[in-house]
């Protein structure tokens, strides 16, 4: 297991979604190096299955090491369809040199795209400086669309794999911190309150419920099975079925409090859970702005590879301050795309294919 997923395992972070993240970049890199390389689709299908296989072996919860199984080779697909198709027309064999003719004028870089410009396109019209900047736009916006595209659970919603990875887990903490009140011999709980709680969840908290779904009333308080409020189903327009109850759903961040005499859930105030609330999204966002700018950096070529690094390393840097100032921890992991002695091997290996390539190849 790389070296930062066993680290955010050991700290009790969300490693199963921080894996299945980085499982779609290395598809990413793995998609551009294909089409960079001109390898075939059966070359790239293998590398892609090996790849998805070994992520999803690791994975412990076995509902979600299937929807991330289907889901990943099913996202490998359509982004290397529509990569291709961003970069139609685009000649793959020349990108070093368009690169170095657009950024630094170079003669000898020049000269290749000529020949090779003369060969490719019988409309020769358009002078050389224009059409280099013409195959750069299109270098670029497709990598940034590869860049931007995620793996979806269900491509008919807007459910993404990683939504539902966090939801899994979160699913099965919650199920062990039922079965730890089940062990200790509790039936009956509260579902805990808080202030501003989303209005899915609204009518279930604040309540008492029972685990082992019994309905009755105790020191006359109603109670009514647990699962009530747990299994309530959202279906796709294709069929989908996601369960999105309280306790269940995603985001959902109730618990369970077994039920004592005169107990009552004890209710945060609105302005502090308000505040959390705030500084949690913050923390993500920061996160997710973190991660794009490192897979930008990753995927770009040139230039832009250098400027995306110093973003990232600019927002990193704001990230970890923001959680100092607001007395929260921050994670790496959260914003680590992946382990660079595991994208070595998978580089390593696309320029042995490269290779055989060149030698084969003319420009
Ligand atoms: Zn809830």
């Amino acid at each position: 297991m790389k070296h930062y997923l066993k680290q955010a395992k050991d700290e009790g972070v969300n490693w199963q979604t921080a894996l299945i993240e980085d499982t779609e970049t290395e598809i990413k890199l793995l998609i551009r190096a294909a089409v960079f390389g001109a390898w075939t689709w059966a070359v790239l299908n293998r590398k892609i299955t090996e790849l998805v296989g070994k992520a999803v072996d690791e994975i412990e919860i076995a509902e979600l090491k299937e929807r991330a199984r289907v889901s990943l080779l099913a996202f490998a697909t359509i982004a290397y369809r529509a990569f291709v198709a961003a970069m139609a027309g685009v000649n793959v064999k020349i990108l070093p040199q368009v690169v170095k003719y657009t950024e630094r004028g170079d003669k000898s870089a020049e000269r290749v795209i000529r020949r090779a410009y003369r060969s490719d396109y019988f409309d020769t019209a358009q002078p050389l400086n224009e059409y280099a900047k013409d195959y750069m736009k299109k270098v670029h916006s497709a990598l940034d669309e590869l860049a931007m595209s995620t793996a979806k659970d269900d491509y008919s919603s807007r459910v993404s794999l990683r939504n539902i990875s966090e939801m899994s887990v979160r699913w099965e903490e919650k199920q062990k911190a039922r079965q730890k009140l089940i062990d200790d011999g509790e039936d009956i709980v509260w579902i805990s309150t808080h202030a501003n709680c989303s209005v899915r969840c609204q009518k279930y908290q604040g309540r008492l419920y029972s685990m082992s779904g019994q309905s009755g009333v105790i020191d006359g308080i109603k109670y009514e099975p647990l699962t009530n409020a747990t299994d309530v189903f959202y279906t796709t327009k294709s069929g989908k079925t996601y369960k999105n109850g309280c306790i269940s759903g995603y985001n959902c961040r109730h618990y369970l409090i077994p039920y004592r005499k005169g107990n009552r859930p004890f209710e945060v105030p609105a302005d502090v859970v308000e505040k959390q609330r705030k500084i949690n999204r913050t923390q993500r966002a920061m996160e997710r702005g973190v991660r794009d700018a490192r897979l930008v950096a990753e995927l770009s070529i040139g230039e832009d590879a250098q400027k995306a690094k110093k973003v990232a390393a600019a927002r990193y840097k704001r990230y970890r301050e923001y959680c100092k100032r607001n007395n929260v921890a921050y994670y790496p992991s959260r914003v680590q795309i992946w382990d660079s002695d595991v994208l070595a091997d998978v580089w390593q290996e696309s320029q042995a294919i490269d290779e055989g390539r060149k030698s084969r190849m003319k420009i």
